[in-house]
């Protein structure tokens, strides 16, 4: 059986975040990741963050076949040390990523001893084979500092779409219909960019400076969910966000907000 569980579903900053008294009465949210399991049981980490030792523990599973990356933003790469020598000392791992995210590696000191030492073996490609589960690379424009950004389709019987940043629908649909984008990628999962509710959210800075389509906007193109429809799941939510208080204005559309420890069988 191939299966996602759901790891994370904060933004890079976790929640609590480091410093904010918003945060004292909220549920704690791990940065964004995900766990397949594939097929013949291979375990499939998408992300490395800083909590990856609770998420590990969380997905039941003790070491990881391989680890896909979206991008270069610290809460999705943070914990990609702890597959070294001081801690997990792991041999062999796939990476799964785009070409810009392996130069990035080889230039950043503290990660190309992890390329050199052999713990991870970079493999880039747009489309990887697993055991009864193919994941496609698709790339979206997202603020590209120091690395690319790719979404992952992860389709075997179902098909999940896994989206957790992006700057803007207008970019990333090119003119489609969110729906008809959705349903030509044949989704019947989507793991999306709920970072913010609405575009006045940061109170104390300029939002412009970090784009992500808001909760808002998003449940204004898609509506109510609607017969045939897919599964919508809100993730990468901002410590500022009211849905970690208050979900009702997704899920009284039909949709949902993520949760640590949720699971979609893909197969
Ligand atoms: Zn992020
Ligand atoms: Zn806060
Ligand atoms: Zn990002």
């Amino acid at each position: 059986m191939v299966s996602v569980t759901l790891l994370g579903t904060a933004q890079d900053g976790g929640v609590p975040q480091v410093g904010c008294e918003c945060c004292s009465n909220l549920t704690q949210r791990y940065p964004v990741s995900l766990g397949l399991t594939d097929a013949d049981g291979g375990k499939h980490l998408f992300e490395a963050t800083r909590h990856l030792g609770e998420q590990l523990r969380l997905w039941g599973c003790t070491e990881v076949d391989s680890v896909f990356l979206t991008h270069a933003h610290i809460g999705h790469v943070d914990g990609l040390g702890l597959f070294g020598k001081e801690t997990m000392a792991a041999k062999g791992v796939n990476l799964y990523c785009s070409k810009s995210m392996v130069e990035l590696i080889e230039r950043t000191p503290h990660w190309s001893n992890l390329l050199s030492e052999g713990v991870f073996i970079p493999r880039v490609a747009s489309l990887y084979q697993l055991p009864g589960v193919t994941v496609e690379a698709i790339e979206v424009p997202h603020r590209a500092e120091l690395s690319d950004m790719h979404a992952y389709l992860i389709k075997a019987e179902k098909t999940l779409l896994f989206l957790p940043d992006h700057d803007t629908w207008q970019e990333t649909l090119r003119g489609h219909d969110l729906r008809a984008w959705l349903n030509h990628f044949e989704v019947d999962i989507a793991l999306i960019d709920g970072t913010f509710y609405s575009s006045d959210e940061l109170k104390h800075r300029d939002q412009s400076e970090v784009p992500h389509p808001p909760v808002e906007q998003t449940l204004q193109m898609i509506g109510e969910r609607r017969e045939g429809d897919g599964e919508i799941v809100f993730i990468h939510l901002n410590h500022t966000n009211p849905l970690c208080r208050d979900e009702t204005p997704v899920t009284e559309l039909g949709w949902k907000v993520g949760k640590e420890g949720m699971s979609f069988n893909l197969s």
